[in-house]
């Protein structure tokens, strides 16, 4: 029988600058670009059954660039693109407050990651963070989150993995034991 216990090894991605290019508050599906090679990033992880999630700062709503709604709608679009492709998502996280705020979910807070614990059982320490700042590599050390990628040309410390580009990142993680 099969055990639902079992822990499950997660795959967090933060989204801007990760799964699209930054174009700085992106919000709407015109101005949405996949990256080069993300959605073959994502497939190595689905096939070492990984569960995949997405937490993202927006702080552009609290800002109030654009609304939870506009937000919604392309992460619907998003998630269908990602459909058509075989990536599952099972959920996305986002804090919608300026820094201002002094909330618990804006990353390097660890509050999104609290909330994705209380609903799924996750190997934390099997499990793997992508991102492009140095709030998500924090993250990844405040969650105890195993190991972490930074992507792109900031300079950013405590990363396991550093790569300019997704592709690259690929291109590494393709020929890697995960
Ligand atoms: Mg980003
Ligand atoms: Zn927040």
């Amino acid at each position: 029988m099969l055990d639902l216990n079992i822990p499950t090894k997660a795959l967090f991605l933060d989204r801007d600058g990760i799964i699209n290019i930054d174009h700085g508050y992106v919000n709407k599906i015109e101005d949405f670009t996949f990256n080069e090679k993300i959605f073959e990033l994502m497939h190595l992880f689905i096939k070492k059954h990984f569960k995949l999630f997405i937490v993202t700062n927006q702080s552009g709503i609290g800002r109030g660039y654009y609304s939870i709604d506009d937000f919604e709608k392309l992460s619907k679009w998003m998630l269908k693109v990602l459909k058509q492709e075989k990536i599952e998502i099972e959920a996305i996280k986002f804090c919608q407050h300026s820094p201002e705020t002094k909330c618990g979910c804006r990353k390097p807070q660890t509050g999104m990651i609290d909330e994705i614990l209380k609903e799924y059982n996750i190997d934390l320490e099997s499990s793997w963070m992508i991102g492009d700042k140095q709030s998500d590599i924090d993250l990844a050390t405040n969650a105890k989150i195993g190991k972490s990628i930074s992507i792109g040309n900031r300079d950013i410390a405590y990363s396991d993995y550093h790569f300019r580009t997704i592709e690259e990142c690929f291109e590494f993680l393709r020929y890697f034991k995960l």
